[in-house]
């Protein structure tokens, strides 16, 4: 069977989420073979977690010459494992890196790419969900590797163990893709929360909350689930960008969303519209949001939320 190459997405050696769901999605398509890019001592405790996730193979790339450097050292990683391998399909995490990545390599190997999708089938068609959602199309790469990105939470990570044989690979890094240096890079403070666009449970706040996200946290809190908020709350400066849904923010496609005090304009909708299950709690019932959800409470969000995180509590 041939092997389906996963780029591992990962900080300090910790394996994130996403790339389990790319492995479950490899299984479909042939072998899964990780390729994991980091220090040689994060390599054996990483390849232990994807084999538990189905990983046969982990091609482990010692990163001193990729470390410090901006994206372009680890497409050509990754050239020289597919040369090697000769996969049947390369599979990558679709955040901006890894579509970066993958734009690279695909002129590298002259192979054809497909952004951005939602599921893939065992023939290697994929499903992407495009015009903020308005249109499902399904594609297949006709020439060359198929390349792949996929966006978090388009499939179930699925425990079953594989080999995990882990294989040094050697790679050597032309200086032309070590033409640009890191010269900072400072982590943003954690909030102890999921990353949002690869949480499997969103909550989100609007202008409804009147800029008050007590009731918005607690409940994501209760969830264990990522906050996000629309533009209005973001352009009020009660929230920073980067947890901004939507058209100009992220996209996520999260098992459950909830929108509170966001009325479902067209440009939210485009960040979240493609969650496998919505929740909106608004005071309007002709809020738009209404049209889409598969749950709507009529009722004040800083009421309805604290007896819903009550409420999971109790359950816990
Ligand atoms: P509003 O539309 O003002 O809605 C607030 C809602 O809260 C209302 O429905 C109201 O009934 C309800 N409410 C009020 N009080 C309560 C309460 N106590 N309890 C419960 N409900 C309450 N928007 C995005 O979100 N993301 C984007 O990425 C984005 N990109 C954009 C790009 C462009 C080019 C443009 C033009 C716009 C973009 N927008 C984006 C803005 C978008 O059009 C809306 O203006 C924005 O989404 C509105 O945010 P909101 O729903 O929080 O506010």
């Amino acid at each position: 069977m041939s092997e389906v190459l996963v780029l591992v997405d990962h900080v300090d050696g910790a394996v994130k989420k996403p790339t389990y769901e790319l492995l479950a999605i490899a299984k479909r398509l042939g072998s899964p073979s990780a390729v994991f890019i980091g220090g040689a001592d994060k390599a054996a405790g990483a390849a232990a977690d994807l084999a538990k996730f189905g990983a046969e193979k982990v091609y482990a790339i010692d990163d001193a010459e990729v470390k410090g450097f901006l994206v372009a050292p680890k497409a050509e990683a990754l050239q020289q494992v597919a040369q090697a391998a000769s996969p049947a399909a390369i599979l990558i995490v679709s955040t901006a890196e890894g579509k970066e990545i993958a734009g690279r390599l695909a002129i590298k190997l002259g192979s054809g790419l497909i952004t951005d999708a939602v599921d893939v089938d065992a023939d290697g068609t994929t499903t992407q969900s495009v015009f903020a959602g308005s249109y499902t199309v399904k594609a297949k790469v006709t020439t060359g590797t198929p390349i792949i990105t996929v966006k978090p939470n388009s499939a179930a990570a699925e425990e079953g163990a594989g080999a995990g044989a882990v294989e040094q690979f050697a790679v050597t890094i032309s200086d032309a893709a070590k033409a640009a240096r890191i010269v900072a890079s400072n982590p943003r403070a954690a909030s102890g929360r999921p990353e949002l666009s690869e949480a499997a449970i969103v909550v989100s706040g609007g202008r409804g909350t009147g800029g008050d996200f007590t009731a918005v946290e607690g409940l994501a809190d209760a969830l264990g689930a990522a906050v996000g908020a629309s533009r209005a709350a973001v352009d009020s400066g009660w929230k920073p960008h980067n947890l901004q849904i939507g058209q100009t923010g992220k996209v996520v496609s999260p098992q459950l969303y909830v929108a509170a005090g966001i009325s479902g304009a067209i440009q939210h909708r485009a960040g979240m519209q493609t969650s496998k299950t919505i929740i909106a709690v608004n005071k309007d019932e002709e809020a738009p949001i209404f049209e889409l959800v598969d749950f709507g409470v009529v009722g004040d969000l800083h009421s309805v939320l604290p007896a819903v995180t009550a409420e999971v509590e109790k359950r816990k």
